[in-house]
């Protein structure tokens, strides 16, 4: 079953016009989504709706869809738009007005965007006249009202969309209070990947009689990715090599990768740039133009991999992605389904890992706890462990010279680099751990002005379990990198 499970109804029968209808064929959809079946027929009968369904199941569509019809008759005041549409980041307002001009190819309907990070001036032009569609983020939309330069009252459709995206994000007394600033006689579309009790506060004052919609459970990761875990150790220069090792043991089309804080974004990018890897940073504090160029970019495959945050990777909808990898294991498990349902979308296979080292072991256990199963676990050559083992192999020591191989003369450089200049960190860092493992999830101390190299410290390495089969020749990831992932121009790449 894949993630875009269509039902065996068609997009006909849902009571949408021949404008709409053709255009969705022009999109090349065959048939609705199931969370597009159940809403559409009820958002166009003009009830609310309050939708539950992961990420990736095509709720843009349900509301957009039989939002086009419901707007296609009526015209919009100067400054008083007839719609609005909430949405937790710019990128997500960007994708919702992007489906407008789809499914709207064939109606004139106008439609503004109030984002942060943009100039004023063209979007209050655009307010002043008059729209049917407007796609705002709370913030945003609160600077423009108290500066007058708009006006709520005509509004007869809000959407709020990716509801538990705004709690997280801290934007749900921003959320309040536009909607105080709405008529109370309105039509309102409520979505969310899952319903915490503040979520569903906020639908129960939000939403009149409404329509409930749930598609999958949130805690139902998608069946079209094969998820893993890979175990490691828990140094940032250790993740990091960890997860060149995981990159290279697999083919990489195009990924995501997850890190839970800002500064790893910029660090592990970095780390990636510097080992050879077509990588870029995307998070909330860059400006807008450079967040709009590096998505252009990852779209049209000029980047391979986006290091991003859950905030920053929310939404971002970019087809027959390859891999998500998450290079920290995310604090709160229902992101995790959020964060894999980035691959695998719409019928394809995808691929997801996870580093897992020793202090996560609390968060792994509530994802597995949320998906009612243990997590795979895969080994791979060259990653050190750092965990002590669950399975309770401890003591079981390997020493540094057993591990000959063919593949080995790749890692010796590295190896006596740090034996000439032993690393400060090491110890330096050991009280700070201490200190981290007792408030999880307290920010990790920065491993300042350390080396990215691909290679386990020896301690971690006499640790390591995951290497059981001494045969096999290691193979070097920490200077290598498959040629697919290379940046720069490469023969058989475009
Ligand atoms: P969500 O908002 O639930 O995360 P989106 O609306 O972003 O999901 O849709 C996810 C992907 O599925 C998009 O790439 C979209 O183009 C695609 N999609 C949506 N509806 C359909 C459909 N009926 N058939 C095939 N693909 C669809
Ligand atoms: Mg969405």
């Amino acid at each position: 079953m894949s993630l875009i499970e269509t039902d065996s109804n068609t997009f006909d029968a849902l009571g949408l016009s021949e404008n709409v209808l053709k255009a969705v064929t022009d999109a090349g959809y065959q048939k609705p989504t199931p969370i597009q079946a159940q809403a559409i027929p009820y958002v166009l009968m003009g009830r609310d709706i309050l939708g539950c369904a992961q990420t990736g199941t095509g709720k843009t569509a349900s509301f957009t869809l039989p939002m086009i019809d419901i707007l296609a008759s009526g015209r919009a005041k100067a400054r008083m738009p007839r719609s609005l549409i909430l949405t937790p980041t710019r990128e997500l307002a960007a994708q919702i007005s992007e489906n407008f001009q789809t499914y709207g190819k064939y109606n004139k309907l106008t439609m503004a965007l109030l984002i942060g990070g943009e100039s004023f001036g063209p979007q209050l032009e655009k307010l002043d006249r008059g729209v049917d569609v407007l796609i705002a983020t709370p913030g945003r939309l609160i600077d423009h009202y108290e500066r007058g330069g708009i006006l709520l009252t005509d509004v007869k459709i809000l959407v709020i969309d990716e509801a538990d995206r705004m709690l997280d994000m801290g934007f749900i007394p921003d959320v309040e209070r536009i909607v105080s600033f709405l008529p109370r006689i309105r039509q309102t579309l409520f979505f969310s990947a899952t319903f915490p009790p503040e979520v569903k506060r906020l639908a129960d004052q939000f939403l009149m009689n409404p329509k409930e919609i749930t598609v999958s459970r949130t805690s139902s990761a998608a069946e079209t990715v094969e998820h893993s875990i890979v175990r490691c150790g828990g140094k940032d220069f250790e993740k990091r090599a960890a997860l060149r090792a995981v990159m290279a043991s697999e083919e990489v089309k195009n990924a995501l990768v997850f890190c839970n804080r800002k500064r790893d974004v910029d660090v592990v990018a970095k780390s990636l740039i510097r080992h050879g890897f077509s990588a870029a940073p995307l998070h909330g504090d860059m400006v807008q133009s450079a967040r709009t160029e590096t998505l252009e970019a990852f779209k049209a495959g000029k980047i391979s991999l986006l290091v991003a945050t859950d905030v920053a990777g929310r939404g971002i909808d970019i087809q027959g992605m390859s891999h998500v990898f998450n290079y920290d294991i995310p604090f709160h498990a229902e992101d995790y389904v959020h964060r894999i349902g980035r691959t695998g979308r719409a019928g394809t296979k995808g691929r997801a890992f996870t580093l897992v080292a020793p202090d996560d072991a609390k968060f792994l256990a509530a994802i597995e706890r949320l998906l009612g199963k243990p997590l795979n676990v895969v080994a791979i050559e060259g990653i050190a462990e750092g965990a002590a083992d669950e399975a309770g192999e401890t003591g079981r020591e390997r020493g540094r010279g057993d591990r000959g191989g063919r593949g080995r003369g790749r890692r010796r450089p590295g190896e006596r680099d740090r034996e000439r200049s032993p690393r400060r960190e090491e110890s330096d860092s050991a009280p700070a751990r201490a200190e981290e493992s007792k408030a999880a999830p307290a920010p990790v101390k920065e491993q300042a002005k350390e080396p990215v190299r691909a290679n386990a410290p020896e301690g971690r390495r006499r640790d390591n379990r995951n290497n059981r089969d001494d045969d096999k020749p290691v193979v070097a990831f920490g200077d290598h990198m498959p040629a697919f992932l290379a940046r720069g121009p490469s023969p058989k790449r475009d």
